[in-house]
């Protein structure tokens, strides 16, 4: 890309693109031409920018300037004043407000803001997705090609183990290890699946990165195969990720012309080529022999395990299943070094991890920082603090498979090993941040009812499990509990913890626990008293229509 004097950027998330940003984009391609500006600016649409109450949004840098929302009627005075005659175009600023995201991160390169730590979502928002050269001239596909050209592939799989990356999709499995397994087991034929199956109720990270930077899964995928010895990758995309498969698909098209695709990649002999396979909207094919079966053309339904997939995987090969977010980290780790990654996290979780922060902060969105920051500092810090008038009461990690987090673990250091030691788990990244107006009895049950729903039915615990302790978690919201209904709770979560299949079951009695264990007063009201103590549940409504 040549030196410009202005770059424009414009959001394109799937809520700029359906109002108008792709108009916005068109009218402002015409209007640099017509006042021939070619050679001095640069636009290009980039993905969620983190803001959403002023969109289309249009970016203008260095100076930062953000306006919107941009109607395509507005790109010529825009043009005209701004990249013409250097001044603000006045009337079409969006309202100043406190910042998220990628607009956070860029004030916070200018000193105005505390700076998140950006590996995975480095170039999200900042490059245009759907060009191969933005990713290049960003140091795309560097790590492939040294890692081709300079590197063994038991060198790549010895760099991934050093850095100490883990598993982001909510295990945290060493992700050299699960290599290593794969590249050791002798077979004819291996795959590489990309899980981006993302289900997790408020969980959004993977589709931003799939529609921020998809050239990032491509290499890193690559990366993946040369180091276990595979030709072949599978994208499983969920199915109402409309704009992250068309960028994946047209980014594979790309790489492909260009030959970071298809046989013998930078003159290494090595051959890899990627599918893009749909989800239909499953939330249990995000467990990964679901999603295994799934593009096999089956039900999506876990099989049971041993054999993992690292000896039995796709059609029964030797398969490496990964998060998007775990594969985004590999091409900085292989560019720059494990040493350099070890740097930011913690000794037993290296990196950064992403996380969609939601509920009752100031600010919400995405962001990325170091393994290890505690809840009270993501309050504090990104979420600008909780809402007016509100104060924290517990925060729900990691979408419905997660941990209830009390007050009381607010400064538990959020990595891997601190939160295993305190019981509770990082899961996939989701942080809903809830207030004292929340009743953790109406939270179990929704979760419970999301459980009984998503549960594929295969093994009876789960099936019938979530069924049972969804139906008395209602009767307690209910004001018709009994106080043996909270000893049946938990014996019913224990028989989900340790007899369901898979991980769906495994972790759909941890909201009913976390509850019992952190809340037990405010449940037992609900029975002894006949009362909500936040008014949420439905008992409040009739007795105060009694009154
Ligand atoms: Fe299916 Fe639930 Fe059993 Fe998993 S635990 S296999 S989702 S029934």
């Amino acid at each position: 890309m040549k030196p410009v004097r202005s770059m424009v950027l414009v959001s394109s998330d799937p809520e700029s693109i359906q109002k108008g940003a792709q108009e916005v984009f068109q009218r402002l391609q015409q209007e640099v031409q017509a006042f021939g500006l070619e050679e001095e600016i640069a636009a290009a649409m980039v993905g969620d920018v983190g803001r959403h109450d002023a969109i289309p949004l249009l970016i203008v840098y260095p100076e930062a300037v953000i306006y919107g929302p941009v109607k395509p009627d507005d790109v010529r005075f825009l043009v005209e004043e701004h990249l013409l005659k250097g001044r603000i175009a006045a009337g079409l600023q969006a309202p100043a407000r406190e910042l998220s995201g990628r607009i956070a991160w860029l004030s916070a390169r200018k000193g105005t803001l505390p700076a998140e730590q950006r590996i995975v979502l480095e170039r999200a928002g900042l490059i245009d997705p759907e060009d191969i050269e933005d990713y290049i001239a960003h140091n795309g596909y560097e790590a492939v090609g040294r890692a081709l050209s300079e590197m063994t592939p038991a060198e790549v799989i010895e760099e991934i183990t050093r850095s100490g990356l883990r598993g982001r999709g909510g295990a945290g499995f060493p992700t050299g290890t699960k290599w290593r397994f794969v590249a050791k087991t002798q077979s004819d034929t291996k795959y590489i699946i990309c899980n981006a199956d993302e289900s997790e109720p408020g969980t959004f990270k993977d589709r931003l990165i799939l529609e921020g930077d998809p050239h990032s899964i491509i290499e890193a995928m690559t990366l993946a195969g040369y180091a276990v010895g595979a030709h072949e990758g599978y994208i499983y995309v969920r199915g109402e990720y409309g704009l992250a498969q068309e960028r994946l698909g047209k980014a594979i098209q790309q790489a492909r012309q260009m030959g970071f695709l298809g046989e013998d990649i930078f003159g290494s002999g090595f051959a890899f080529d990627i599918h893009i396979h749909s989800g239909a909207g499953a939330y249990i094919c995000g467990e990964e022999t679901a999603l295994i079966e799934s593009i096999e053309g089956k039900r999506g339904e876990p099989r049971s395990r041993p054999p993992f997939p690292t000896t039995y995987g796709l059609w029964g090969k030797p398969t490496v299943v990964n998060n998007v977010e775990t594969l985004a980290n590999v091409p900085p780790i292989i560019r720059n070094g494990a040493a350099w990654y070890r740097r930011f996290g913690t000794s037993s979780s290296p990196g950064t991890k992403v996380y969609t922060v939601l509920g009752s902060v100031n600010v919400t969105g995405l962001i990325e920082v170091p393994m290890g920051i505690t809840l009270r500092e993501v309050i504090a810090i990104y979420g600008k603090g909780m809402k007016r008038g509100t104060s924290f009461k517990l925060a729900q990690t990691g979408g419905s498979s997660g941990s209830i987090i009390p007050a009381s673990l607010q400064d538990t250091p959020m990595d891997f090993d601190s939160f295993a030691r305190a019981g509770v788990s990082l899961g996939s990244g989701a942080l809903l941040i809830c207030n004292d107006d929340t009743c953790v009895v109406d939270l179990a049950t929704v979760l419970l009812n999301f459980f009984r729903g998503e549960s594929c039915g295969k093994c009876t615990p789960c099936r019938i499990g979530t069924e049972r302790t969804h139906q008395i978690l209602t009767n307690l919201s209910e004001g018709i509990g009994k106080l043996s209904d909270l000893d049946d709770l938990l014996v019913l979560a224990d028989g989900l913890n340790q007899l369901s299949n898979c991980g769906l079951g495994q972790t759909a009695a941890a909201p009913i626990r976390d509850i019992l264990k952190h809340f037990r007063a405010e449940v037992e009201a609900h029975v002894r008293l006949k009362v909500c103590p936040t008014g949420v549940c439905s008992m409040s409504g009739r007795q105060a229509k009694a009154a």
